[in-house]
């Protein structure tokens, strides 16, 4: 949104991002860092863990996900004898953890798609591992249980301190479900898997929109900042008597995706260049930085968005810095949701990292 202020000042289009084959941009240093805790561990789960109840469950996992592939390799093959929860089915060995999540920020579907980095700094031994349960309680004085498999990997015992991340870049689906149409099928074998579109919380036609002309391509992504709430953002882009703005997406603070306007049509959030490009807004306010499920979120769809449109990776943009962007006065929008720093650079910056 934000359709006010700012020098005329014309930055120079940012360079595009070298793009990178997905394996190397796990180990980029501008990875953004959705969770991190570091303090003492212990140890939890599996049949001798008397610590657990015999029936007690997991806060991240329910009985049906026995059936998952995706996740049964983290249990037994059977319940150990005289339990029924999951918490006694963990197979010990495997790597798993529990942390005093606050689902506000780290919601439940994203933990269980996440992959953690967990490290033990004294040592520098690192393995990935999976957020299973919520835990330890905060009168223990330790961060995280990690299961005993892990924890004599990395060196560590009850009381050591451990340290724990989740990134951007590892909080994708387990295993991406792909999408290959039968003249695909031939395509190189390290093509990424295809992503498939976000779920969308709710669609609220904005009567905002128009038909895009025959034969325009959609070749833009343009990232918005609300400058407002999220019901703010809604009821604006569903007015009729005023501005008559809106946008294809509106991204909550939480990672809720709300649809406004068909990709197929254009929406009004970008004055100039509405004919090829999709509008995405973010809730926050002009100070605020992208919270994390939102910043997880807005990715997923991002790289929906590409594939789905064969967008150039390049043409993402901030409102201020998209081609042919004509408001005069310019935007400060998207504000410093990607970074602190108002540029186009900045928004090229977040999307190497997190896209
Ligand atoms: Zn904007």
């Amino acid at each position: 949104m934000a359709q006010r202020r700012k020098s005329s000042k014309k930055k120079p289009a940012a360079k595009r991002p070298q793009r990178k084959k997905l394996v190397k941009q796990k180990i980029q240093p501008l990875e953004e860092i959705l969770f991190r805790v570091e303090g003492k561990m212990s140890t939890f789960g599996g049949p001798t863990d008397t610590g657990m109840a015999a029936d007690e469950g997991l806060a991240l996992f329910t009985p049906a996900d026995l059936q998952d592939p995706k996740y049964s390799y983290l249990f037994l093959p059977t319940s150990p004898p005289g339990t029924s929860g999951l918490g006694r089915r963990l197979n010990p060995e495997k790597y798993y953890f529990a942390c005093r999540w606050n689902y506000n920020d780290t919601p439940r579907e994203f933990l269980r798609r996440a992959l953690a980095r967990v490290e033990n700094p004294a040592n520098r031994r690192a393995a990935d591992a999976r957020p299973v349960d919520w835990g330890p309680h905060i009168s223990t004085g330790r961060v995280a249980d990690l299961s005993p498999g892990l924890a004599t990997a990395l060196g560590l015992k009850t009381d050591d301190v451990v340290r724990i991340t989740i990134s951007a870049l590892r909080a994708t689906p387990v295993k991406p479900i792909k999408l290959v149409k039968p003249a695909e099928r031939t395509a190189p074998a390290f093509q990424p898997a295809a992503s498939t579109k976000p779920v969308i919380k709710q669609f609220i036609r904005s009567p905002n929109c128009s038909s895009r002309k025959v034969g325009t391509k959609i070749d833009k992504i343009v990232l918005h900042c609300t400058e407002g709430s999220l019901a703010g953002a809604l009821a604006e882009f569903q007015k009729t008597d005023s501005r008559k703005v809106s946008a294809h997406y509106v991204i909550d603070r939480n990672g809720d995706i709300y649809q406004m306007v068909n990709d197929t049509d254009c929406a009004n959030h970008c004055m100039g260049a509405n004919a090829g490009s999709i509008g995405i807004e973010h809730v926050g306010s002009e100070t605020d930085s992208l919270a994390p499920p939102q910043a997880a979120a807005s990715a997923a769809l991002i790289r929906w968005l590409l594939q789905e449109h064969q967008i150039p990776r390049a043409n993402i943009f901030g409102h201020d810095f998209t081609p042919g962007y004509c408001r005069p006065g310019g935007t400060s929008c998207p504000d410093k949701l990607f970074g602190p720093v108002h540029s186009q650079a900045t928004i090229a910056t977040w999307v190497a990292a997190n896209v």
